[in-house]
């Protein structure tokens, strides 16, 4: 274990890892969806032998010593089994800091930080992020929500809301669907990427990290 990954792992859980050349940040385990397919609730926790089940939410500054020098890092990636924008204020000021550090930042989203938090968050998020990925998991509002399960009304087209101000505001925006997931048209996810004017990565059912 390099001393990076030693310095990850706390009492908490692993809070950061290394993986593909990148940092990820690893900051809850709540999430504004419970998709059907996510390992989690089959009671997987694993990412690449990464255990990343969280015993208790780090703050900004635990997540700091966890990321430690990520000089070497292509990017820094907000990842886990559960979603980053939930702790939009802890998300945005590690995320400023490690900037400093000269670090390229990414978030892997579900897109509703806009409407969990009311208001559009977009604009905060373009001060000290990159790039945002964001779960679109289907081509229509309805199996959405048969996969995602949503615990909001109107997240599937907000999510493609989300996805439009971002890309305005100049974040670099890639939506992704699971190539496998029952019932997903991958071209039909695609052609709504295109449409919103992002990029669109296909993604396979059952392969994380
Ligand atoms: S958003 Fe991600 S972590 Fe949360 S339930 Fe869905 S697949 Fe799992």
């Amino acid at each position: 274990m390099s001393l990076s990954q030693a310095q990850a792992a706390s009492h908490q859980g692993i809070l950061a890892y290394r993986l593909h050349g990148n940092c990820y940040l690893n900051l809850t385990w709540h999430c504004t969806l419970r998709c059907r397919f996510c390992p989690k609730f089959n009671g997987s926790w694993d990412v690449q032998g990464y255990d990343l089940r969280l015993h208790d939410e780090p703050d900004a500054e635990q997540i700091l010593a966890a990321a430690g020098d990520v000089t070497d890092c292509k990017e820094i990636v907000f990842c886990g089994y559960g979603e980053p924008t939930l702790r939009l204020d802890v998300l945005l000021y590690v995320a400023e800091r490690l900037k400093q550090q000269g670090a390229k930042v990414r978030i892997n989203t579900d897109g509703l930080a806009n409407l969990i938090h009311g208001c559009d968050v977009t604009p905060q998020l373009a001060n000290v992020v990159d790039a945002v990925s964001i779960s679109l998991n289907a081509h229509n509002e309805a199996l959405y929500e048969q996969h995602c399960r949503p615990k909001r009304h109107g997240a599937f087209q907000a999510l493609q809301n989300f996805a439009r101000l971002a890309q305005q505001q100049g974040i670099d925006v890639t939506l992704t669907a699971i190539d496998g997931l029952e019932g997903v048209d991958i071209a039909a996810c695609q052609a709504i990427a295109e449409q919103l004017g992002v990029k669109f990565r296909r993604r396979i059912l059952d392969q994380v990290g």
